[in-house]
């Protein structure tokens, strides 16, 4: 990783910008002040999922209202890293609304330096103080790891650096019993996990990793 833009980009990110104080904007569900602490906005995370599995989505914070008391500062209580897939729209899954989600997406919640610097502009700029890891059931990017590794599938053009980034997990969990594709979404999405807490740039955040099932809309976190 190139150390020398990161620290190029937190200082103009900090320079440019001015941080207003977290809990001066309403941003919870309810349109209390955003969750105090990574524990709390973890809980609101899980608590918006409920709503949308069990098919009593409040869609919060969609209106005229909300976007003009965005338009000036936004707020956001949670960093999601996620994959691109059209079937797992964070702001859906977790039900919430504009300025409550930062999220960058790639195909298989693969890591680059882009992603690490979004990740950063979230947790050290908007103070964000959680940042979750979502892995999801069927993923197509794992999919087509494990075609590679198990019947050499070639990888065209640009696709190379996702299995690059998840084959590790793969071949890690190869001789476990059960589903190897489930096996290394879980191991990929907790390596990823362990990959953003070890980098001193997101230590004032908490990180967690977890997982959505396609079938029941539920997300649970991965130990
Ligand atoms: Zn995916």
């Amino acid at each position: 990783m190139a150390s020398n833009r990161r620290a190029f980009l937190t200082a103009t990110a900090v320079g440019a910008l001015t941080v207003a104080p977290a809990q001066a904007v309403p941003n919870g569900t309810t349109g209390g002040p955003r969750p105090p602490s990574p524990r709390a906005a973890l809980d609101e995370l899980l608590a918006g999922n409920h709503r949308y599995a069990s098919g009593r989505p409040l869609h919060p914070h969609e209106g005229g209202g909300r976007r003009r008391l965005l338009a000036a500062e936004q707020h956001p209580f949670a960093v999601v890293v996620g994959c691109v897939d059209s079937r797992v729209p964070p702001e859906l899954v977790f039900d919430q609304g504009l300025g409550d989600l930062l999220c960058i997406r790639t195909a298989g919640q693969v890591l680059d330096e882009a992603v690490l610097a979004s990740i950063q502009y979230g947790v050290e700029v908007l103070r964000v103080p959680l940042v979750l890891v979502l892995g999801h059931e069927r993923c197509g990017a794992v999919a087509a790891t494990l075609d590679h590794l198990r019947a050499g599938v070639p990888v065209p053009g640009h696709l190379e650096l996702l299995v690059e980034e998840i084959a590790p997990a793969a071949r890690r969990t190869r001789g476990l019993p059960g589903d190897w594709a489930e096996h290394t979404m879980t191991a990929h999405t907790r390596w990823v996990r362990d990959a953003i807490r070890a980098d001193p740039a997101f230590v004032p955040a908490h990180v967690a990793a977890a997982r959505f099932d396609l079938d029941t809309g539920l997300v649970s976190l991965i130990p």
